[in-house]
C-alpha cells in the first residue's frame, strides 16, 4: 500500500513502566462531571443533577504529553484560555453496550489532564447553539502525561485532584465528586459508539477553571494515579 502522501505520525504517550507507547486513538471528554464546576459554569440545580452525560470530543492529534514538562503553544483566536484538570481514562480494549460491572474490564490505565478551553469560543458557541468544537478541538488543546496501568494504581474512586498555577493553587478538589463514575460513563458512552483500544476519555474537572497566559507553569495531580507539569508558551 502506498500513500499520496506520508501518513501522519501515530499520536502516543509513554505508559510508566513499559518501553512500549500507548497508542491513541479519539479523545472522547465529558462535560459539567462535578456539580460545583457545572455551577461557575452556570448551570441550573437541576442541569447538575441526574441528567444524563454528555460528551464532546478533540482530535486525537490535539494531544500533546508525556513525561517532564509539556510545552504548549499559547493557541490562536482566544483571549481566554482556560485550564481543566482532569483524570484521564486510557482504554486498552473496546466493546459496545458495556455494563457497568464489565467497564473496568476496558480500562488499560490512568493519566493526569488538562482539557484546554478557548472559553471565549465555547461562550459565543453555546450563545449561538453552534458546535464546541473550536473552542474544545483547537491543536494541543488535550495535554496528557503519561499513562499509569491500572496493574500498578488500581481503578482510583476517591482522592484528591488538583492544580496550580505558578505555585497557587486554582483548582482543588476529589474524584469522589464525580457526578457519574468512571464505569457509568464507558458504560454511557459505549451505548453511543462503539469504544476502542487506544481511546482516552477526560472525565471532567473540578471547580476553580479560570485564565492562563504565556509563561505560566501548570502543575496538576491526581494523587494515587500521577502528576501533570506543563508550560505555555
Ligand atoms: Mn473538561
Amino acid at each position: 500500500m502506498t500513500y499520496v502522501f506520508p501518513p501522519h505520525p501515530q499520536p502516543a504517550l509513554p505508559v510508566v513502566g513499559s518501553a512500549a507507547l500507548f497508542p491513541v486513538r479519539r479523545i472522547f471528554c465529558v462535560g459539567r462531571n462535578y456539580a460545583e464546576h457545572a455551577r461557575e459554569m452556570g448551570a441550573t440545580a437541576q442541569a447538575t443533577g441526574l441528567e444524563p452525560p454528555f460528551f464532546f470530543m478533540k482530535p486525537g492529534d490535539a494531544l500533546v504529553g508525556g513525561d517532564g514538562e509539556i510545552a504548549v503553544k499559547y493557541p490562536p483566536l482566544t483571549k481566554n484560555l482556560h485550564h481543566e484538570i482532569e483524570m484521564v481514562v486510557a482504554l486498552g480494549a473496546g466493546g459496545q453496550n458495556v455494563t457497568v460491572n464489565a467497564a473496568n474490564g476496558l480500562i488499560f490505565g490512568y493519566a493526569v489532564g488538562l482539557d484546554l478551553t478557548r472559553r471565549d469560543l465555547q461562550a459565543h458557541a453555546k450563545e449561538k447553539g453552534h458546535p464546541w468544537d473550536m473552542g474544545k478541538g483547537f491543536d494541543q488543546s488535550a495535554i496528557c502525561s503519561a499513562i499509569h496501568p491500572a496493574s500498578l494504581v488500581g481503578h482510583p474512586a476517591t482522592g484528591p485532584i488538583w492544580l496550580k498555577v505558578n505555585g497557587q493553587t486554582r483548582q482543588q478538589g476529589d474524584l469522589a465528586d464525580m457526578g457519574w463514575k468512571v464505569a457509568d460513563i464507558i458504560a454511557n458512552l459505549s451505548m453511543q459508539v462503539r469504544l476502542e483500544a487506544g481511546d482516552l476519555i477526560y472525565t471532567g474537572t473540578p471547580a476553580g477553571v479560570g485564565p492562563i497566559v504565556p509563561g505560566d507553569l501548570l502543575e496538576g495531580a491526581v494523587e494515587g494515579v500521577g502528576e501533570l507539569r506543563a508550560r505555555i508558551l
